[in-house]
C-alpha cells in the first residue's frame, strides 16, 4: 500500500487556511485527515475540543513536550502554544491517508526537517486589505489581537520561498481546486512512488 501525503498549509491568520482545510477534507471522500493540533489558546465560540484542537493548559502541554509526543511544537503570536501530536499523523499516513496540517511557517519547516517529503502550501492573500478584511469580518479576535496578527502576516509571507507552492486565496473554489491538483500531482513524485516500484523491480515476469 502507498503511503499518504503530509499535506501542510500555511499562511497568515485569516487568509483562509480552515476554510481551503474543510474543504479539501469535505471532497476527498475519506482519503485525507485533518491532523488536530494541540492548543493552550481559548476556545473560539463553537470550537469543539477535539475537531478544531484539543484545549489544553499549560501544564497538559508541557506534559505532552516532556513525553515527545508532538512532530513539533511552537510558541505562536508570543503567547499560546500549538503542537502536531505525532501519533496520528503516523498512524494515519502508514494507512495510506494523507494528512492535512494547518500549522504555522516555523512549524511547518521543522516537519519538512523531519519528513522531507512532505508538501508545503503558502496560501496568500490577494491584498492585504482584504487579508484585515476578512480577519475583521470573522470577528473571532479583539483589535489588538488583530493588529498583532497583521503585524506578523508579511514576515510569513517572505518566507514563501521556503515552500513548494504558493497558492492566492481570492477565488475561493479556484483556491481549492488548485490544492487539490498540487496533492494529486505529489503523488507522481518518486519519493511517493518507491515502494511500489521497488516492489516491481522484485516481480518475476
Ligand atoms: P485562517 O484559518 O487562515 O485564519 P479562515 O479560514 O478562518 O482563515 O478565514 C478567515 C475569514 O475569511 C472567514 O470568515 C472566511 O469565511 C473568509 N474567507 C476565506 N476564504 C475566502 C475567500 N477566498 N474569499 C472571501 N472570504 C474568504
Ligand atoms: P489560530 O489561533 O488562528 O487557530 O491559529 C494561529 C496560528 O497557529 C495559525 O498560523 C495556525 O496555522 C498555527 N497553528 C495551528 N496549529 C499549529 C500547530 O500544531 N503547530 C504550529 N507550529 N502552528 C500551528
Amino acid at each position: 500500500m502507498k503511503k499518504g501525503i503530509l499535506f501542510i498549509i500555511s499562511g497568515p491568520s485569516g487568509v483562509g487556511k480552515g476554510t481551503v482545510a474543510k474543504a479539501l477534507l469535505e471532497g476527498s471522500e475519506g482519503s485525507m485527515v485533518f491532523s488536530v493540533s494541540a492548543t493552550t489558546r481559548a476556545p473560539r465560540p463553537g470550537e469543539e475540543h477535539g475537531r478544531e484542537y484539543f484545549f489544553l493548559s499549560d501544564e497538559e502541554f508541557n506534559a505532552m513536550i516532556e513525553a515527545g509526543e508532538f512532530l513539533e511544537y511552537m510558541n505562536v503570536f508570543g503567547r499560546n502554544h500549538y503542537g502536531t501530536p505525532r501519533k496520528y499523523v503516523e498512524e494515519q499516513i502508514a494507512m495510506g491517508h494523507d494528512v492535512l496540517l494547518d500549522i504555522d511557517v516555523n512549524g511547518a519547516m521543522k516537519v519538512k526537517e523531519n519528513c522531507p517529503e512532505a508538501v508545503a502550501v503558502m496560501l496568500a492573500p490577494p491584498t492585504m486589505k482584504e487579508l484585515r478584511r476578512r480577519l475583521e469580518t470573522r470577528g473571532t479576535e479583539e483589535q489588538p489581537v488583530i493588529e498583532r496578527r497583521l503585524a506578523e502576516a508579511k514576515s510569513e509571507l517572505s518566507r514563501m520561498g521556503e515552500y513548494d507552492y504558493v497558492v492566492v486565496n481570492d477565488d475561493l473554489e479556484l483556491a481549492i481546486e488548485q490544492c487539490r491538483r498540487i496533492v494529486e500531482t505529489s503523488k507522481l513524485t518518486p519519493g511517493y512512488c518507491a515502494d511500489f516500484v521497488n516492489e516491481l523491480i522484485e516481480e518475476d515476469f
